[in-house]
């Protein structure tokens, strides 16, 4: 029966995004250990699956292979370890790159163990790990350090870069353009996508992909721009070079598509981040002034206006349950005495401790309200009258129970009085509440501290 606004703390499509992100780096692993035991076992096609194509280099595997594993290791758990498997991949890429500029060929030495290149450098599996797939696998060591020092912004825009290379790639291998995936084998495209995926999303509750996962109006926006825009490109792309095939032309257009697509993805990205910003500033005040509109101050319970409201819904959802609603009236027992001898402060102390100990004993489905100055009202929902005496007497004992140091003490135990009466579609809020009023009277009358209801006591309805 508490209708308080539903607060959206993880959306659902986030969590579900970071949850495959780690089976999604199993199975780059998995693949990354395939080629390599293509290797081992001298079986080309695990490592070349398009005869005479491009094949993954071993140092390739390598580094897919740490980059799985970082992805796959428990952040909390294994922060060093995750973080050590970057940092080894940033230096075989280290070494790749000082061969690319000096001539060497130390990066091959890595993957002597699986075959000795340098013996067989005229063997085909000699090949060196391409330039694209080196600054692919850079920007994902790039993103996992990033996201170990929890800079989710960076660590997204690396990953975001990475995925355009093996994207680029696919582009080739589907428009037929053989010089958009060069050396990069189908193995090491389809590694290269997993894997920029993975780490795109893993940090999804933060940064960009939370604004584009958001379940507000821009992230909304965001991902039908991104699906749109990008297919858009990709199919109108795909028919104009297939009609421009042979004018030669090819490159220079699927290039400028790859590029359009991206831009505008990234362009889309970063204004939902923007956006989901400003919103997110936007829903918090809402739901601060909506907390000061319907919330008590002093006590954190409804105030007589959400009351009212709450109590509606509560009785359109009883007329569909069948269950009963009762009011529970409970007035404090000479609080007047409270504060005419240990001051207002006190008092107010007094009704904040009263409100918390009726909010720990009522359930999840009660609805409590702070309804004047020392009178608190409770609707609950109950099979029977008799349940309702139970919860009303529970109530009653809450109170007495309340310890407070320096006060109850001195001052004995405190007390309410309670008036209890039912609530139906033909018995209405506003009469409901006057029974319990007048049963909630009857109680004081009779010497305070107990729990007067109204049809036993003005009707003669017994339990
Ligand atoms: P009874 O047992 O008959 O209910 O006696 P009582 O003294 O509780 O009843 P009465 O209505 O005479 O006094 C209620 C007092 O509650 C009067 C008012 O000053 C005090 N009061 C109302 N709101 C607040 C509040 O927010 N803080 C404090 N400290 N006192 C309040
Ligand atoms: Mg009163
Ligand atoms: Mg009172």
């Amino acid at each position: 029966m508490v209708y308080s606004a539903p607060h959206v703390k993880h959306h659902s499509l986030i969590r579900y995004f970071v949850k495959i992100c780690r089976p999604l780096a199993a199975i780059c692993l998995g693949f990354s250990l395939l080629s390599l035991s293509g290797y081992l076992v001298d079986l080309e096609v695990l490592y070349r699956p398009i005869p005479s194509g491009p094949a993954t280099n071993p140092l390739t595997a390598i580094l897919t292979t740490l980059l799985a594993l970082g992805l796959m290791l428990p952040p909390r758990t294994r922060p060093c370890l995750s973080a050590m498997c970057a940092y080894i991949g940033l230096l075989f890429i280290s070494m790749r790159l000082v061969d690319e500029q000096f001539g060497t060929s130390n990066a091959a030495l890595i993957t002597s163990f699986l075959y000795n290149p340098l013996e067989h450098l005229n063997d085909p599996r000699n090949n060196v790990m391409g330039l694209n797939t080196t600054a692919m696998l850079l920007l994902l060591c790039l993103a996992n350090i990033f996201r170990r020092h929890r800079k989710a912004f960076l660590s997204q825009i690396c990953s975001f870069i990475a995925l355009a290379i093996p994207t680029v790639a696919i582009t080739g291998y589907a428009y037929g353009l053989e010089n958009f995936y060069g050396d990069m084998s189908l193995i090491t495209t389809t590694l290269g996508l997993l894997l920029s995926i993975s780490s795109l999303f893993i940090t999804s509750s933060r940064g960009i992909v939370r604004a584009v996962l958001s379940p507000y109006i821009g992230g909304r926006i965001a991902r039908v721009q991104v699906v749109v825009g990008y297919l858009f490109c990709f199919i109108l792309g795909y028919m104009l070079v297939q009609s421009l095939v042979n004018t030669g032309l090819e490159n220079l257009f699927g290039a400028y598509v790859v590029a359009t697509s991206w831009f505008i993805i990234l362009l889309v990205a970063m204004s939902a981040a923007a956006q989901e910003k400003i919103d997110r500033e936007r829903r918090t005040v809402e739901r601060k002034l909506n907390q000061i509109e319907t919330l008590d101050q002093l006590t954190g319970l409804y105030n007589r206006v959400a009351f009212s409201q709450e109590a509606s819904k509560c009785m359109a959802w009883q007329r569909r349950k069948n269950s009963t609603l009762y009011v529970m009236l409970m007035d404090v027992d000479y609080f007047k005495k409270i504060n005419d001898h240990f001051g207002h402060s006190v008092g107010d102390e007094v009704l904040a401790t009263i409100a918390n100990a009726l909010t720990n004993s009522s359930r999840e489905t009660d609805l409590l309200c702070r309804y004047g100055g020392e009178e608190f009202v409770a609707l609950v929902d109950v099979n029977a009258h008799s349940g309702a005496l139970i919860i009303a007497e529970k109530f009653r004992m809450a109170v007495e129970g309340i310890y407070i140091n320096d006060f109850t003490d001195v001052h004995g135990a405190l007390s309410v009085s309670i008036g209890c009466a039912p609530l139906n579609d033909m018995i209405g809020l506003e009469q409901a509440l006057a029974n319990a009023d007048k049963a909630m009277y009857r109680a004081k009358h009779y010497g305070r501290n107990r729990v007067i209801s109204f049809e036993q006591e003005f009707t003669a309805i017994s339990a």
